[in-house]
């Protein structure tokens, strides 16, 4: 099996438009089967000049499990561009299917949870933050779902930057031990009548309230967000070693 933290090639399989600001990217790394939902991997980019780039991005897909054998050498990122960066353009604007990157991973510890480790379970994602916890929600529905309990909090700017929108909303409506909870910080259509401001403490406490305290919390997003949900959480009482949190970077407001 290659080496987990070397550098490998990555083959594009697919493509997938999620919002207008946000692709994800089917790759196939040969030998790559372990991760943990949470985990991320490590993209290098070299320029024919020799200069190179790298950034990391979140696994979205699920890992292989007993009960969904198969999809073994393959992972999913999902990447949001950031209109003046150097790397997540490229990807937006210029990577198509058969391309190659190089990468390298799984990488990250703390930051990963598994359907062993139980729950309640309390996700709250802000943007493209959501990533790692979608990999932790479909690894739950693909194992035992029935046993863990689990809502997820996610702030967008608009309806139309909701990643996975249909699969969460599907999730949520057929599984009753899954609570999803949106909130849209800039949309102004008649469209949205649910909740519409920056999550806080009121916020917070009514996604507990339905899901039951939670044993264990994942908190991921820019730098500022994640900063004020843990603060939000510990003041409501969370053990601060059950909270964990991934900076994805700065506030983007
Ligand atoms: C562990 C980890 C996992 C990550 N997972 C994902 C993921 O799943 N999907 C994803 O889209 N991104 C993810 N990121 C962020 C990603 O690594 C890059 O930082 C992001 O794609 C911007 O890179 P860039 O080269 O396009 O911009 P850069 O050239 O690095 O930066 C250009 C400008 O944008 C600002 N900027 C950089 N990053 C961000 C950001 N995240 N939000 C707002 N402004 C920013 C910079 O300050 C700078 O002004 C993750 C970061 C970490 C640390």
């Amino acid at each position: 099996m290659p080496d987990a933290i070397g550098w490998q090639i990555a083959t594009v399989e697919q493509v997938r438009i999620e919002t207008p600001r946000v692709k994800s990217f089917k790759l196939t790394v040969e030998g790559f089967n372990r991760f943990r939902p949470g985990q991320h991997v490590d993209v290098r980019l070299t320029a024919p000049d020799g200069y190179q780039a790298q950034r990391s991005y979140s696994i979205a897909s699920a890992p292989i499990t007993p009960q969904t054998p198969g999809m073994t050498g393959s992972l999913e990122i999902t990447v949001e561009v950031i209109e003046d960066g150097e790397v997540s353009p490229y990807f937006h604007d210029v990577v198509q299917e058969a391309d190659q990157v190089e990468l390298r991973g799984p990488i990250g510890g703390p930051f990963t949870w598994s359907v062993k480790q139980g729950g309640p379970l309390l996700l709250v994602g802000g943007g493209s933050g959501v990533v790692p916890l979608m990999s932790m929600l479909r690894h739950r529905s693909a194992c035992d779902r029935d046993s863990v309990s689990a809502a997820l909090l996610y702030s967008s700017r608009t309806l139309d930057d909701v990643i996975y929108k249909d699969e969460l909303e599907q999730a949520s409506a057929k599984d009753d031990l899954f609570d999803l909870s949106l909130t849209l910080t800039r949309e102004r259509s008649a469209e949205w009548s649910g909740l519409a401001r920056r999550v806080d403490a009121p916020m917070l406490d009514e996604v507990i309230k339905q899901l039951g305290e939670p044993a264990l919390s994942y908190v991921c997003g820019s730098n500022g967000f994640v900063e004020t949900v843990a603060s939000l959480l510990v003041d409501r009482g969370l053990p601060p070693e059950s909270i964990h949190t991934e900076r994805f970077g700065p506030s983007g407001s």
